[in-house]
């Protein structure tokens, strides 16, 4: 196999010179002679069983007889941070439902998941199972890194076969514009993400109603600005609409004019956010916003704490954040601040009436598990990959261990006491190995298990308006194109966003500058990216 790493390797090199066809060819027939010994490998088993009269008839279809080993890179940095750890409290589970010994490829205190992943594949000695983004996947499969999973999954992934079959989407994720299959994509739970916020006792305080309209909320904040909403008497400490970063003024915000951030479809077609008129509009509003003083001055610097620091103080009156931890402030603050009640309130709507959240929770991950071309057992490696896809599997991803972290209830896993009394729940989950960035079916129960009353009502209000944008459609770009629209994107998005923190801030005029804004992005070549981009989602 090293040979073969080799050669998939030298031919890294060729292509850049004369373009070599056969790496892929070659990882395709490895898989498949590796399936049909594997398959042989079985029916001795099955044979020997019989032999035996064991009574193992109903062992679940990912269970290893002859066991198995398997090391697992497993760098979740990307999203989660985690590194993968066979000290995981879930690991043995896996073990005792599967017969696969799970082992670390990394040690746990790798810091730079890229670079790790990187040096692995250099070093041609991959690990078994390897969970990363479906960029690096999708871009080494085509060097022949990883195993071809087609016949794989037939054989033996039934319970992949099954999500694949529900989920038509994480399907499309897992395929290769070839149509080959080198990796299982992970899935989401859960829709609503981030929810607007305000503190619902300050506009008691003023005698104001819930804005619901774009000016109503402007007029709200100023309110909270110059009346004295906290009632400490001084009249303009509050600090009106505040955000953990300045990412809400492009991301969320944008929705009161109708605009949004990144790639999404309009009218039958890919636009890009910043390029679009509604976001020029929305940049001007939000400007105006900012020199009121209803955003926060500091909102480009002040950084992560900003909701801490503000709520904490009694200062901050509203922002856009994720529905768990932001509604989990009225408990953390109830004694130190009377009548503390933040709550979620919709988007406000555009001037035309339209009411939008920007911001949901994707149905699949970018991310996802393949098994490495080196690996001695690519069936086991499947099947460790399918256990993570069935009822047992899933409910390990999720919820952890029976007895431990949960218990059942009515058919259904609930997390113990013990779990739900922890400071941090999802950070004690995830040092159990729970709820780790590796492929699986997330389910959502686990999170409304532990987040406040208000939380589950904001969320439920946000679905059930029906106000959640339309998700941005798959684009599936070859590995050129792919290339090609990352050099061009990457001073594209840094020139917008110098630009928007000059147009907020006020050191430039938007209506002075956006000629030059517009001609600059064609300059740069948005017109080429969107070309790519339009022509690879018409395929
Ligand atoms: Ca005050």
């Amino acid at each position: 196999m090293k040979k073969l790493m080799y050669v998939g390797f030298v031919c890294v090199l060729m292509v850049l010179v004369v373009g070599c066809g056969n790496t892929k060819k070659d990882s395709k027939e490895v898989t498949k002679e590796r399936v049909e010994s594997g398959s042989k490998l079985e029916e001795n088993q099955e044979t020997d069983k019989d032999n035996e009269e064991t009574d193992q008839e109903n062992d679940p279809s990912y269970y290893v007889e002859e066991g198995a080993q398997l090391s697992v890179f497993g760098y979740s940095g990307w999203n989660w941070g985690d590194t993968f750890n066979e000290e995981w409290a879930i690991v043995p589970v896996f073990k005792e439902k599967t017969n696969i010994d799970l082992k670390g490829f990394l040690s746990d205190t790798a810091t730079d998941g890229e670079q790790a992943y990187n040096l692995m594949l250099a070093s041609g000695e991959l690990a078994d199972l390897i969970f990363n983004t479906r960029k690096n996947i999708m871009r080494d499969a085509q060097d022949g890194a990883f195993v071809e999973l087609t016949d794989l999954i037939e054989e033996h992934g039934p319970n992949i076969k099954k999500f694949f079959e529900e989920k038509p989407l994480a399907y499309k994720r897992s395929l290769s514009p070839d149509g080959s299959i080198y990796m299982i994509p992970g899935q989401s739970g859960g829709t609503a993400a981030t929810g607007f916020f305000i503190r619902q006792d300050w506009l008691d305080n003023l005698g104001l109603e819930v804005p619901t309209t774009v000016d109503e909320f402007h007029d709200v904040l100023l309110a909270f600005k110059t009346e004295d909403a906290n009632g400490n008497g001084d009249p303009s400490d509050e600090i009106p609409f505040f955000a953990r970063g300045d990412a809400v003024l492009q991301d969320e915000l944008t929705c009161m004019w109708g605009a949004r951030n990144g790639f999404y479809e309009k009218d039958g077609k890919i636009v890009y956010g910043a390029y679009q008129p509604e976001y020029l509009e929305a940049m001007t509003h939000l400007s105006i916003w900012y020199q009121e003083g209803i955003i926060d001055a500091e909102i480009f610097t002040r950084g992560s704490k900003s909701r801490d620091i503000l709520l904490g103080n009694n200062t901050g009156g509203s922002t856009v954040d994720w529905f768990g931890s932001t509604s989990s402030y009225n408990e953390k603050l109830k004694d130190d601040i009377p009548g503390f009640s933040f709550m979620p309130i919709l988007p406000p709507a555009t001037k035309e009436g339209v009411v939008t959240a920007n911001k949901k929770r994707g149905s699949g991950n970018s991310s996802g598990g393949a098994i490495g071309i080196t690996t001695k057992d690519p069936v086991a490696a499947m099947k460790a990959l399918d256990f993570l896809f069935s009822e047992e599997g899933r409910i390990l991803a999720n919820f952890g261990v029976e007895g431990e972290d949960y218990t059942m209830v009515d058919g259904k896993p609930m997390f113990t006491e013990e779990t739900l009394s922890q400071d941090n729940v999802l950070s004690h989950l995830r040092k159990r190995g729970i709820q780790f960035g590796w492929s699986f079916h997330q389910d959502f129960e686990y999170e409304k298990q532990w987040v406040t009353e208000v939380a589950i009502e904001g969320m439920d209000m946000y679905i059930n308006a029906g106000i959640l944008a339309a998700e941005a459609p798959f684009i599936d770009l070859t590995t050129d194109e792919q290339a090609r629209v990352n050099e061009l994107l990457t001073p594209i998005q840094s020139y917008v966003d110098e630009q928007r923190q000059l147009w907020i801030l006020g050191v430039k005029s938007i209506d002075d500058t956006k000629d030059d804004y517009i001609a600059k992005l064609k300059e740069l070549g948005i017109e080429e990216v969107l070309d790519i981009q339009n022509t690879a989602y018409n395929r």
